[in-house]
């Protein structure tokens, strides 16, 4: 059996060189470097893992902007199989609903999966909706915050890092997994695959391919609305040089401002 896996990747811009509009209240990307999401490369490595040691094909899919495609010839230059484009004007805009909507009619398009592995958040929205969303759209079982995954017959078995430990979970395919971002070590993409890659070409999908209506897509399709915007203050870091004597004041000190706390206190 040949599992059908697809990754989804967003290419997200450099941290560094991103800006939110103060009028608009949406984020400013024109100037930024486009990368791809840091745990998507996870979420791509622990596909790759999955087919070193089981016969899978791997199918990446973003949503974007025609530039998203060389995060596409990245993956394949990596491993995978296949890469499809989503990409349309009508799609500008969207929120995490809309995403995870659009995404989900790619994934039905596509047709069989076995697993669906994604990032467990973006670098520049983070939001964490868009996995779930999709496993939402397709009703199919979802594991989220996972660190490892790996197949059993016809199960997946995934670990999620929580905050008290580590859960080991066993759900029969398909499922959709996300992942943390250092999960694993992405490997690198090799230029023989990349030019294979380039040869090969990436597949486009726009809303008519998909058979979404514009109104579902998009600005149009997003029920969010960004009411307001602050951008907190930037607080000022004091130094200050303090004598050894004066070091049980200053813990004292700290301790009452509650910025060191004794004992097991879990809630501070
Ligand atoms: C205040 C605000 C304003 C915004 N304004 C705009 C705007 O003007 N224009 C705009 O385009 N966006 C805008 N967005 C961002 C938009 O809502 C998100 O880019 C999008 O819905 C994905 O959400 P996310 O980045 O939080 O993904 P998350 O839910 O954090 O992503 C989780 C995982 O889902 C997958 N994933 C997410 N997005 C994609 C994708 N596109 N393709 C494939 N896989 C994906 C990846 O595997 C990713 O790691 C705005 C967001 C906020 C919070």
């Amino acid at each position: 059996m040949v599992l059908d896996i697809i990754v989804m990747i967003k290419q997200v811009p450099d941290a560094e060189e991103i800006f939110i509009d103060p009028v608009k209240f949406t984020l400013n990307r024109s100037q930024a470097r486009g990368v791809i999401n840091p745990a998507d490369e996870n979420a791509l490595e622990a596909a790759l893992m999955i087919k070193d040691k089981t016969p899978a094909k791997i199918t990446v899919i973003t949503m974007g902007p025609p530039a998203a495609e060389s995060a596409l010839l990245e993956c394949m230059g990596r491993g995978a199989d296949r890469g499809i484009l989503i990409t349309d004007r009508a799609f500008a805009a969207a929120d995490t609903y809309a995403t995870s909507l659009t995404l989900a009619a790619a994934v039905k398009k596509i047709g069989r999966f076995d697993l669906i592995l994604a990032g467990e958040s973006t670098t520049d929205s983070g939001t964490g909706h868009v996995g779930p969303g999709v496993a939402e759209f397709m009703q199919a079982d979802q594991v989220t915050y996972s660190t490892s995954v790996k197949i059993e017959g016809d199960t997946i078995i995934a670990e999620r890092e929580l905050e008290h430990g580590i859960e080991v979970v066993q759900t029969p395919m398909p499922a959709l997994v996300t992942m943390l971002i250092n999960a694993n070590i992405p490997r690198r993409s090799s230029l023989r695959r990349r030019i294979d890659a380039m040869r090969k070409g990436i597949e486009t999908m726009d809303h008519e391919s998909l058979g979404l209506p514009p109104e579902w897509v998009g600005i149009k399709g997003s029920p969010t609305i960004v009411g307001s915007l602050k951008i907190p203050e930037e607080k000022k870091r004091l130094n200050k040089t303090i004598t050894l004597e004066e070091i049980p004041e200053m813990v004292k000190e700290l301790i009452e401002n509650k910025a060191i706390v004794l004992g097991d206190d879990e809630d501070a």
